[in-house]
């Protein structure tokens, strides 16, 4: 009979999960992200997809146009390479789609900034 209550003793301290994940909101500390930094967007936006992500907060997106030539009444195709700023909080990978926009330049070759992941 003493043994009656012993049982319901065990795990009462639940542990507690930390809410935001790393990635997003509170772990972006980029100056030059456009949602948390103090960077200002303008000009041209462009949604195309990354074909390069390797260097760390950089991306190269690739843009398709067709050019006409009234010449021989034909389009030629053109491709356009852009280097972009990827911040930490969007992390966009190779293969994403990806909307850009113009921004002040960030660096040499980069004028461009990645503003939201679309797929
Ligand atoms: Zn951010």
């Amino acid at each position: 009979m003493k043994n009656n209550k012993s049982k319901k003793q065990q795990e009462q301290t639940v542990p507690k999960k930390p809410d935001v994940s790393g990635n997003n909101g509170k772990g972006c500390n980029d100056k030059n992200c456009p949602i948390h930094g103090s960077l200002k967007l303008r000009g041209r936006t462009f949604t195309e997809k990354v074909v390069s992500a390797k260097s760390s907060k950089s991306a190269i997106i690739e843009i398709n146009t067709r050019h006409y030539i009234p010449k021989y009444e034909r389009y030629e195709k053109k491709r356009k390479r852009l280097q972009v700023h990827n911040p930490g909080c969007i992390n966009a990978k190779e293969g994403d789609v990806v909307k850009v926009q113009e921004c002040r330049p960030i660096s040499k070759t980069k004028h461009f900034v990645i503003v939201k992941k679309v797929s």
